[in-house]
């Protein structure tokens, strides 16, 4: 599904991402867990293409396409959904119909219907934000939990391939949590979907079996392995990989 070799990107001029490599299969769940500024959410960008970001190595394969030729749009229209860390306001624009063009964007042929809007409201219901949210122009003084919501509900309704949660939990009350994990669960039912997670919550890993665990740091992967690894950070915290990481890169040097 994702193929990620020996990425390399930065923001103006500083490096970021220094030799990532991540392969995700249909059916996988990998979490990502990492310190704060270690790159993470800019490794989500940087695969959706996010122009902001300059990637100066490596190469990003979907699906058996070099993502290089791609358009953010054309990335996210080949099944590649990317979450907002901070989901901007759209004035003047509803959920529904904010959700109805996004939509269409996928599917030319969709057509708005009953079915469309009472299976949007149910999704929201589901996500505990009640219906009526629909008809609110979208994020407009929504607070944080209700645009990770917004957000749940935008994956839902494109149903992509791979979709990619950065911190989708924070700022989430527990109930919520459990709900946003049964909706991922949902999204997951169907075995050729993906999953990359970044969060730094216990509640939501209960909630979601990972198949995959990264500890991400200083813009690499340091360390793969399965849900042992949560428990080993849950203990003992990022430092002692980091530091592992920083005198491999000295004898390096
Ligand atoms: P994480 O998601 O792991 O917390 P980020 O990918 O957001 O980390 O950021 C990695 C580093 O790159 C941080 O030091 C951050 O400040 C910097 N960075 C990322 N994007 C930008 C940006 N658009 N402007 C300025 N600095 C950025
Ligand atoms: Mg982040």
């Amino acid at each position: 599904m994702l193929e990620i070799k020996n990425l390399h990107a930065q923001f103006e001029d500083t490096k970021i991402l220094k030799g990532v490599d991540l392969t995700v299969n249909p059916g996988e769940v990998h979490v990502l867990l990492g310190p704060n500024g270690s790159g993470k959410s800019t490794l989500g960008r940087v695969i959706l293409g996010d122009e902001k970001y300059e990637k100066t190595e490596g190469t990003i394969n979907f699906k058996g396409e070099d993502f290089e030729e791609f358009e953010p749009s054309e990335r996210a229209q080949a099944g590649f959904f990317f979450t907002f860390q901070s989901p901007p306001e759209i004035d003047g624009v509803s959920v529904k119909d904010f959700l109805f063009a996004a939509k269409k964007a996928f599917e030319p042929d969709f057509a708005s219907s009953f079915k469309f809007k009472k299976g949007l409201t149910q999704t929201l219901e589901d996500l505990r934000l009640p219906g009526e949210f629909i008809d609110r122009e979208t994020n407009l003084g929504f607070s944080g939990g209700e645009r990770k919501k917004i957000e749940m509900a935008s994956m839902m309704t494109l149903n992509p391939d791979c979709a990619f949660l950065d911190e989708i939990d924070s700022g989430i009350d527990i109930d919520t949590i459990k709900q946003i994990g049964k909706t991922i669960r949902e999204f997951l039912s169907d075995k050729s979907k993906s999953l990359i997670l970044v969060t730094h919550s216990d509640k939501l890993l209960e909630e979601i079996e990972p198949t995959h665990v990264h500890i991400f740091g200083q813009g690499v992967i340091l360390k793969s392995g399965g849900k042992e690894l949560v428990a080993e950070i849950q203990e003992g915290g990022f430092d002692k990989h980091v530091k592992k990481a920083n005198t491999k890169l000295n004898v390096v040097n």
